[in-house]
């Protein structure tokens, strides 16, 4: 079995972000040379996440006031964990989101469904911040 390890670095320019990683997931395989197996892609932050859904500007948008209804920035101080920092939102937003994705790989390609993209979802910006991609198969 071969694996294959990559990091991807992210940095956002503002506090919340929706970014396409679909295609630096594909150029990670095919640099891989795998042709069977399973891609693992995880957010290596507690404010970000990594998750799959439609490539639809409307979607992200609702993404954002879906997330704000639930865990709502501000104000700050209704968080116990927000003192030294302002990010308890950021925590929140990410658990609801998810960690990771793992996407089959057959024939060498991305074994996706239709409409299926990989998202990086940041919610605490403006930093540098690492995703994994880790790739096992043959
Ligand atoms: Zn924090």
């Amino acid at each position: 079995m071969k694996s294959y390890r990559k990091e991807l670095w992210m940095e956002a320019p503002v506090r919340r972000a929706y970014i396409n990683i679909t295609p630096q997931v594909e150029l990670a395989l095919a640099d891989s040379g795998i042709r069977e197996g399973l891609v693992l892609v995880n957010a290596m932050h507690i404010t970000a996440s990594v998750f799959i859904n439609d490539n639809e500007s409307g979607l992200h948008s609702d993404f954002e006031k879906w997330l704000e209804k639930l865990a709502p920035e501000k104000p700050h101080t209704q968080y116990a964990h927000n003192g030294y920092e302002d990010n308890a939102d950021a925590h929140l937003k990410r658990q609801i989101m998810g960690r990771e994705v793992v996407v089959a790989i057959t024939e060498g390609k991305l074994d996706l469904g239709p409409w299926e993209q990989i998202f990086y979802g940041e919610y605490d910006g403006k930093r540098r911040k690492r995703v994994l991609i880790k790739i096992i198969g043959e």
